[in-house]
């Protein structure tokens, strides 16, 4: 039975030791261009500061040519990834987000994001969306155009969906269903990058039970390439304004115990512009990646957290003896079950890489 140390030193020792064998003190991440398509959601997370209705001050919709001038600009900047990341399923809960992408030449989301994947592909960008959920047969067409795609699982904790929760009013975050589709898309073999939500009242125990899901989807299909452990940041103006983030040593603790949990051939991401404070702590803590940084558009989700500056964040890894190097939105060992038709473009990319530029 596997058992892990309760003391956190020695808890994070052995994490790094286990992520040390895999990476040798390379830290990866992924020059990104962040396209937030829409930030219209059905959902209402209590901690979200991103999502908002029709009419809402701050709402937008990205349009064909906002996102092709942004993708000019990323391909100029040598970045690789063309992240995109919106609400769920918007159309669903707005007549008028239909009527605007029908304006826009697209009948739903989902045709809108395969055409935006494929202008990020004739720009150089190798696309990963995270649309939250959905279904098997979108999964498959999203996967001729994204070299990977995204959902956090953040919690298979039913509790945190009851009258009060963070995930009460959010109907697409039964764990029941994020964990179905984590399935399909293993049943499809797609790279996938999912993840846990640290510090919304989960208990550790609810979190240990999140991570196990995690490795368990991991051990039937194999397609899990990497798993955020993203802290909760409190944002002014939702719910959970004032509740209280998850200090260093509950995230140390999680990153180590995920590092441990879960196979060696899965990556344990840690986002540095959200860590309470320095990023290389949780990296003592055996995180061995950083995830997509932009040097051109923010974080639109933690938008109150820069990302770091790429060189000061490579100097402060090498002052620790750690070695930072940019990476593909799909890992090697995920690359196989990338579609056939997008390894010109993978070939294309890493090319880009080995050219040893890192955006400023
Ligand atoms: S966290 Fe995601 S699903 Fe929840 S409200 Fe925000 S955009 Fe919607």
């Amino acid at each position: 039975m596997f058992s892990l140390p309760t003391e956190l030193p020695e808890l994070c020792r052995r994490a790094r030791e286990k992520r040390d064998a895999r990476s040798r003190r390379v830290i990866t991440y992924s020059p990104k261009v962040f396209l937030p398509i829409t930030n219209l959601c059905r959902n209402r997370c209590e901690y979200c500061a991103f999502r908002r209705s029709p009419g809402d001050p701050g709402v937008w919709t990205m349009s064909p040519d906002e996102v092709t001038t942004t993708l000019d600009r990323g391909r100029t900047l040598r970045c690789t990834e063309a992240l995109l990341c919106l609400g769920d399923t918007p159309e669903t809960a707005f007549p008028s987000h239909r009527a605007t992408l029908a304006a826009f030449g697209f009948e739903d989301t989902v045709g809108y994001l395969d055409a935006c994947s494929r202008w990020a592909l004739s720009h150089k960008l190798l696309p990963h969306t995270n649309a939250g959920i959905l279904s098997a047969a979108q999964m498959d067409r999203l996967a001729e155009t994204n070299v990977s795609l995204g959902l956090m699982l953040e919690t298979t904790s039913e509790r945190l969906c009851q009258s009060g929760g963070p995930h009460a009013r959010a109907p697409d975050k039964r764990p029941a269903l994020r964990l179905r589709m984590l399935a399909e898309a293993g049943e499809l073999k797609i790279p996938f990058t999912t993840g846990a939500l640290v510090g919304i009242g989960e208990t550790f125990e609810e979190y240990l039970e999140t991570i196990t899901a995690i490795a368990g989807l991991h051990a039937r299909f194999g397609h899990i390439q990497e798993v955020i452990i993203q802290p909760f940041r409190a944002h002014a103006g939702t719910r959970m304004a004032v509740a209280p983030e998850p200090d260093l040593t509950t995230l140390k603790r999680a990153i180590a115990t995920a590092r441990l949990m879960l196979p060696e051939d899965v990556s344990v991401q840690t986002p540095p512009n959200l860590s309470a404070g320095d990023v290389v702590d949780l990296l003592d803590a055996g995180a061995d990646d950083l995830g997509g940084i932009s040097p051109l558009t923010r974080d639109y989700i933690n938008p109150e957290f820069a990302w770091p500056h790429l060189t000061d964040l490579s100097r402060s890894l090498e002052d620790r003896g750690y070695a930072l190097r940019p990476r593909l939105p799909v890992t090697s060992r995920q690359r196989a079950n990338v579609r056939a038709s997008l390894e010109p473009f993978l070939v294309q990319a890493q090319a880009s890489l080995d050219l040893g530029v890192v955006p400023a």
